[in-house]
């Protein structure tokens, strides 16, 4: 029997999980900038959770979710996104309690899973790093989290970016939003999808939203959701737009866009990227919205909320399209060379000595001649090689050569185990 790994998961080996770990510190430094504190969450949580938040129309929730009766009867979801389990914890924990500081701002990072058909950048487990932010409805933070989502990719160099934003507007200009959709979409009801029939009644938003091509030919012409904001929605949009032009943060305005979840309110958002080595079109790198509803929905108090989420698999897609470099990765910066079977002993504590003094440090393990042993040394990159045969052992000593320089020299075992540090410290940390 061969083993493979489940279709649409995907193996992070040592040499990708750098870039991993690069995204991964930038974006905890870009959010401890903004004030960002990291919340970790279940990787399962009950369905409840989802099916109340997404919207039981969402595609997430009735074709995506990996979900089961676990051994005790209790219906259970693998999560397909960040925000839900992050509200579930706010409510629970009593974030919104008086101690906290106001606005509340979370970060995550992990798996998601959903079941999707796998293809680039499409994958049934992958990985989010989101943020959320609660008890403000100032457009200010909506700005904020934008710019923070921007400036997080600026820094990881990624180039040609575009933000699309739009407005849902609240509960009044959804409801007078979603009779105008119906009107305009009832004569046409027999050329829509399965799905969008079976959602124009229930949830019409839902259609704008249908990857059918031919849904997407009859809502091109829809009414548009800008033409029916309350004043107070409008206003909050204005001052969303003007507020990112303050930045020099550009936008545009796609009034189509209604994102595939369906607790957002106002203000909307995708970060976009292109690439031509990625196909046609713009790739959503991250994507986000307020949901000034949800916190209530799931239990809490009525407390607003805003966030966005960003897919690192694309985020490497991007990357490695557009040759972003990557800091290089550290040397090594000690390999013991031992020669000879009466060394083993030796050679085990200078390394260890080397690890314990704060530097990294490596040997052989396989018995391999001294020849294949400068190899690795060199292949690691080895800052220093330190060489050790029977007859440095006898006296004592060690050879030690700096390989940036070529530079060679004896140096007593003693001097070796007491003073490394003090002796080559400098040197390795150049
Ligand atoms: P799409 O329209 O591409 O399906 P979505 O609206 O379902 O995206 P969100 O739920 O908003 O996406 O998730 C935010 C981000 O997470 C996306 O912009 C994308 O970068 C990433 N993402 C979503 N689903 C997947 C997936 N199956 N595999 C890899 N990344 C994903
Ligand atoms: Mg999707």
């Amino acid at each position: 029997m061969k083993y493979q790994r489940p279709k649409g998961t995907a193996d992070i080996l040592p040499e990708e999980a750098v870039a991993w770990s690069y995204i991964e510190d930038i974006a905890k430094k870009t959010f401890a900038k903004y004030r960002f504190e990291e919340i970790r969450t279940p990787m399962f949580e009950n369905f409840e959770v989802f099916s109340r938040s997404a919207g039981d129309t969402s595609d997430i929730v009735t074709k995506e979710m990996y979900d089961f009766e676990d051994k005790g009867g209790r219906h259970i979801t693998l999560r397909p996104e960040g925000t839900a389990g992050v509200v579930r914890a706010f409510v629970e924990n009593k974030l919104y309690g008086p101690e906290q500081i106001k606005p509340v701002k979370l970060y995550y990072m992990g798996p998601m899973f959903r079941y999707e058909r796998p293809q680039s950048g499409r994958l049934r487990e992958f990985h989010q790093i989101g943020v959320e932010a609660f008890g403000s409805e100032s457009p200010n933070l909506d700005v904020e989290v934008i710019a923070m989502g921007m400036h997080l990719l600026n820094r990881l160099g990624i180039k040609h970016l575009k933000l699309v934003i739009n407005t849902l507007g609240d509960q009044e200009t959804r409801s007078a939003y979603r009779k105008a959709l119906i009107d305009y979409l009832e004569p046409h009801f027999e050329e829509l999808s399965e799905d969008s029939k079976e959602r124009l009644h229930r949830n019409p938003l839902r259609v704008l939203d249908s990857k059918d091509k031919n849904d997407q030919k009859l809502v091109a012409d829809a009414p548009s959701i800008l033409d029916y904001l309350t004043p107070e929605s409008k206003t909050h949009f204005e001052t969303v737009k003007t507020l990112l032009s303050d930045l020099d943060v550009h936008y545009e305005v796609d009034a189509s866009m209604v994102r595939g979840l369906d607790y957002y309110n106002h203000t909307i958002f995708e970060i976009m990227a292109n690439d031509k080595s990625l196909g046609e079109g713009d790739v959503t790198v991250c994507a986000g919205g307020r949901y000034n509803g949800l916190v209530e929905e799931l239990g809490g108090p009525q407390t607003p909320g805003i966030g966005f989420g960003l897919g690192v698999e694309r985020l490497l897609l991007l990357m490695q399209a557009q040759k972003v470099a990557l800091p290089v990765q550290n040397a090594l910066d000690v390999y013991v060379v031992g020669i000879g079977d009466q060394t083993k002993a030796e050679t085990l504590k200078l390394v260890e000595t080397v690890r314990q003094a704060g530097f990294s440090a490596d040997q052989d393990y396989l018995n391999r001649k001294p020849k294949a042993q400068f190899k690795t040394a060199n292949r690691l990159n080895a800052k220093i090689v330190i060489t050790i045969g029977n007859d440095e052992l006898e006296k004592q000593v060690v050879n030690l050569k700096v390989m940036a320089t070529g530079e060679e020299q004896q140096v007593k075992l003693e001097d070796v185990y007491q003073n490394f540090p003090a002796l080559f410290g400098e040197f390795l940390k150049r």
